[in-house]
């Protein structure tokens, strides 16, 4: 028994140590993406249900790693909280998204609002504030036409402390979002605490529409809470057209989703932007 309690512990520290150095090697490769620029940012159009128009879209991370392909954000951002490096990605993909956006808007469409994630984490850095307004100000791009996109778990920190941040935030013209609704412990009081503009529903929600009549029955009842408290809704996850009229019968206002586009490079983005804009 003694013999191989010992295997057990060689096993279990030979496994730690495996993982250890897995998780090095990966803050290593991460601080030096972030040196080395190997960081994209991908836009999925964000489409109008009334007008079919894009108007506007979600800034989403990727990781170029070379020789090894294009790394998804869930693989990455996490471990990027943990280490504190999600404050300079962050704040370099605010700067990329904003200097397009402002770049979109002039050329394309004039009320074109770009949407970036903002993890919790971000939201304790002091500095997120001026931030904000250094990279509107260097960019040109209007307050409105920036969206942060926020989780339900940072609205249970403190209010005292969020709360303030919120409203100098708001000030700036700037709109919030409250991604992956119906996911978290969301206390709907919550939507009347905080100055949120839209409310984005979860993709599993909209996932499960038609066939679960659970899903149908809770995304009409989140649209009618929204548009009674003033909010606009996004769908997330549009893949099929079935969703899509649906939301649209609903009052839905707005879809994301594989059934109108994939996330896409600027380039790519843009052509579609071209493409789609009524001239
Ligand atoms: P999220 O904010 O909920 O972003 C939506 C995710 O759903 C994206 O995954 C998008 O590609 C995917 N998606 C969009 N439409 C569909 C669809 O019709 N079907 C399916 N199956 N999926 C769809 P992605 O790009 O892999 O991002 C994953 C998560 O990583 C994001 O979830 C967000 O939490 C985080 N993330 C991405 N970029 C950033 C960033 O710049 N900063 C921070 N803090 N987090 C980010
Ligand atoms: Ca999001
Ligand atoms: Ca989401
Ligand atoms: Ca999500």
């Amino acid at each position: 028994a003694k013999e191989s309690g010992r295997n057990n512990y060689q096993f279990f520290t030979t496994e730690l140590n495996v993982r250890a150095q897995h998780r090095y090697a990966l803050e290593k490769n991460l601080r030096r993406a972030l040196t080395e620029q190997e960081f994209l940012v991908f836009y999925q159009p964000k489409v109008c249900l009334k007008t079919s128009a894009i108007v506007g879209a979600e800034a989403l991370i990727r990781w170029q790693m070379p020789d090894v392909g294009i790394i998804p954000p869930d693989e990455f951002i996490p471990i990027s909280e943990e280490i504190g490096l999600i404050l300079p990605i962050g704040r370099w993909v605010l700067e990329q998204a904003c200097l397009r956006a402002k770049y979109w808007r002039d050329e394309f469409f004039p009320d074109f609002v770009i949407s970036v994630n903002i993890s919790p984490k971000q939201f304790q850095d002091p500095g997120l504030f001026n931030f904000i307004q250094q990279v509107l100000n260097e960019t040109k791009l209007p307050g409105q036409g920036l969206q942060l996109e926020i989780t339900e778990g940072l609205l249970m920190g403190e209010l005292d402390l969020l709360l303030p941040v919120f409203t100098s935030i708001k000030k700036l013209g700037v709109s919030i979002s409250l991604d992956d609704f119906g996911t978290g412990f969301s206390s709907l009081s919550y939507l009347q605490r905080f100055p949120i503009d839209n409310l984005k529903i979860d993709r599993s929600f909209i996932r499960d529409i038609p066939e679960k009549q659970d899903s149908v029955v809770l995304t009409r009842a989140i649209i009618a809470m929204a548009s009674a408290l003033g909010l606009s809704v996004t769908a997330e996850g549009v893949e099929k057209t079935e969703q899509l009229d649906f939301l649209t019968d609903s009052g839905c206002q707005e879809m994301q989703g594989f059934l109108f586009s994939k996330p896409l490079s600027a380039s790519d983005f843009e052509n579609l932007l071209i493409s789609h804009t009524p001239k």
